[in-house]
C-alpha cells in the first residue's frame, strides 16, 4: 500500500471520529487496523469501534493451535468461576472462544451466541453483556420465562419484548398476553 493509501485512510479514520460514525462491521475494522497500525482499544478509545466499553477480560484461557481448549483460568464472576472476554467478543475473531460459563469446559465464541439468537446481532451482544456465569442457553430460557425475551407464536422469531412493546420486529405480530 502506497504513502497516498494510508493518508487517506488516516483521513477516514479521523472523519469518522469526528463525526462519531461507529464501525460494526468487523473485516471493515480489521482492515482498519492492518492498514493503519491503529490498535483495537484505540478504535474503541476515540469511539469507532462499537458502541459498549470493552472491560478487562475475566480469567483467561490457554487454547491449542488448533484452537481447541488446553486450560481455563477461572475467575469469580457473578455466581461462579468463568473465563470472559469483551475483547475477543467484540475485536476478536468469530470463532474465537469470548466466553466459558461455571462449570463447563467448552468454550462460546461470538459465532455461538450469534447462532443462539438467530443470527440477530443486537439480541446475542445483550446475551453476551447479560451472562455472568451460566451457559448462554439458561439465560435465553429464563430471558423468555420471565417475559423479557419472547418466542413470536406467528414467525417464530425470538426478540426483545420490552424494546419492541411486545411487536414482533420480525412480522409485526403482537404478543398475546
Ligand atoms: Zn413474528
Amino acid at each position: 500500500m502506497d504513502e497516498r493509501a494510508k493518508v487517506l485512510i488516516m483521513n477516514l479514520v479521523e472523519l469518522m471520529r469526528e463525526s462519531q460514525q461507529r464501525v460494526y462491521d468487523y473485516e471493515f475494522a480489521d482492515y482498519l487496523m492492518d492498514k493503519t497500525g491503529i490498535k483495537p482499544e484505540e478504535l474503541v478509545e476515540c469511539g469507532i469501534y462499537g458502541s459498549r466499553p470493552l472491560h478487562p477480560d475475566v480469567g483467561g484461557i490457554a487454547q491449542r493451535e488448533d484452537g481447541s481448549i488446553l486450560h481455563v483460568f477461572r475467575e469469580h464472576y457473578g455466581e461462579g468461576g468463568i473465563f470472559k472476554s469483551w475483547r475477543r467478543f467484540y475485536l476478536g475473531a468469530l470463532d474465537e472462544v469470548c466466553y466459558v460459563p461455571e462449570r463447563s469446559d467448552s468454550g462460546y465464541s461470538r459465532q455461538n451466541f450469534l447462532d443462539l439468537c438467530d443470527g440477530d446481532t443486537e439480541l446475542a451482544e445483550q446475551l453476551f453483556e447479560a451472562v455472568t456465569w451460566e451457559h448462554p442457553e439458561s439465560w435465553i430460557d429464563q430471558a423468555i420465562a420471565s417475559g423479557e425475551w419472547n418466542i413470536c407464536d406467528g414467525c417464530g422469531k425470538l426478540y426483545d419484548a420490552d424494546e419492541n412493546s411486545g411487536v414482533c420486529p420480525g412480522c409485526g405480530k403482537e404478543e398475546k398476553v
